[in-house]
């Protein structure tokens, strides 16, 4: 005997989440049908906004409600520094560390040669234009991939796309360990990994070339 269909149904909806069984599903079902009807709705509500009213930031690419998000709108963030981060759960592990003053642009994905993305999939246009923008200098780009080798490909590709641009870029590194993501670093390696970023290249040295060992280097 199986379930009455809208019990199926979740369960069938709700195992496609990752980490998520047949029985841990059933054990979410008979918790919703336990607790009082009033949750079911928040939480279902909380589903529908999280598609309908979350976007990315128009300047930097990372969530907002609005149309710019509250870090690029903050008067008091330094603007001359731009920290590039693979997704908006690396923006908020910097967040965390309550060192980082500057603002961040977001990738929304790194170059995955296993996933197919390579580096024209890695939308750059939206940073160009705020390095390019006159009313705020940039003199910073600050290279946070992850520490594996889809972030070190993303890096590399970014010396080479923003070197002409003259802005001096370093890369944190120094405390990830090697693979490491960045939204998965605790609070005081990710502080000094940023305190202790080295510069990768500015307007006065030659773009790196492309090789395997400078791969495992930067
Ligand atoms: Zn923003």
């Amino acid at each position: 005997m199986s379930y009455p269909r809208v019990i199926e149904n979740l369960i069938e909806h709700l195992t496609r989440l990752p980490g998520i069984g047949r029985r841990s599903a059933e054990r979410i079902v008979f918790h919703l049908l336990n607790a009082p009807a009033d949750y079911s709705r928040l939480l279902s509500e909380s589903i529908i906004d999280l598609r309908s009213k979350l976007r990315f930031c128009r300047i930097c690419n990372n969530f907002t409600e609005g149309e710019i998000c509250p870090i690029c709108t903050d008067i008091t963030r330094d603007g001359s520094i731009i920290c590039i981060v693979e997704s908006p759960k690396d923006a908020i592990a910097i967040e965390k560390t309550g060192s980082y003053k500057g603002q961040y642009f977001v990738l929304l994905g790194a170059i995955s040669l296993s996933e197919g993305r390579g580096p024209d999939d890695v939308d750059l246009t939206k940073l160009i234009r705020r390095i390019t923008d006159s009313s705020q200098p940039v003199r910073e780009i600050v290279l946070a991939t992850d520490a594996d080798m889809e972030g070190e490909l993303t890096a590399l590709h970014l010396i080479k796309t923003l070197q002409p641009y003259g802005v001096k870029i370093s890369r944190i590194g120094i405390g990830l360990p090697s693979g490491g993501a960045v939204e998965f670093a605790d609070i005081s390696t990710l502080t000094m990994s940023l305190n202790a970023r080295r510069e990768v290249a500015d307007n006065r040295t030659p773009a790196p070339q492309v090789t395997p060992a400078t791969m495992v280097d930067i």
